[in-house]
């Protein structure tokens, strides 16, 4: 008998999973996400910025890779460019909220990373550009 409503509730567990999207840190479902990440064709959410707080220690130094709305996050690019300008810089950085200061911060290490990987890709084919001159 337990059984039987063991699997009702399970059924029921599984709808309700269906309905929002149930972030993989805390648990909690909600109906929107802060993050998508698709690895291996499973599809990870992050339900907020808070929860997306060292998001490589649980999914590898690459999980960036994995993430599927990049373009939700196009807004903080112009952050990082315009980095030598601490004017501008500053202005992003919100004095009360150090939560979001810290998650911006990480993104910005994270396209710090990207950066050198691409500076050092862009050295080894300059080297083999110069062999036409
Ligand atoms: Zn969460």
């Amino acid at each position: 008998m337990s059984s039987f409503a063991d699997t009702l509730l399970n059924k029921g567990n599984t709808v309700s999973v269906n309905v929002g999207h149930n972030c993989d840190r805390c648990n909690k479902c909600s109906k929107k996400y802060f993050i998508q990440m698709n690895k291996d064709g499973k599809d990870t959410y992050i339900c907020s910025y808070l929860c997306s707080k060292d998001l490589h220690l649980d999914y590898g130094r690459d999980y960036w890779d994995t993430v599927v709305n990049l373009e939700d996050f196009n807004h903080l690019r112009p952050i990082v460019e315009v980095k030598k300008e601490k004017e501008k810089f500053s202005i992003e950085y919100n004095e009360l909220d150090h939560e979001r200061n810290e998650f911006i911060q990480s993104l910005i290490d994270e396209d710090k990373r990207i950066e050198e990987l691409e500076r050092e890709y862009e050295l080894s084919s300059s080297d083999s550009e110069n062999e036409y001159y």
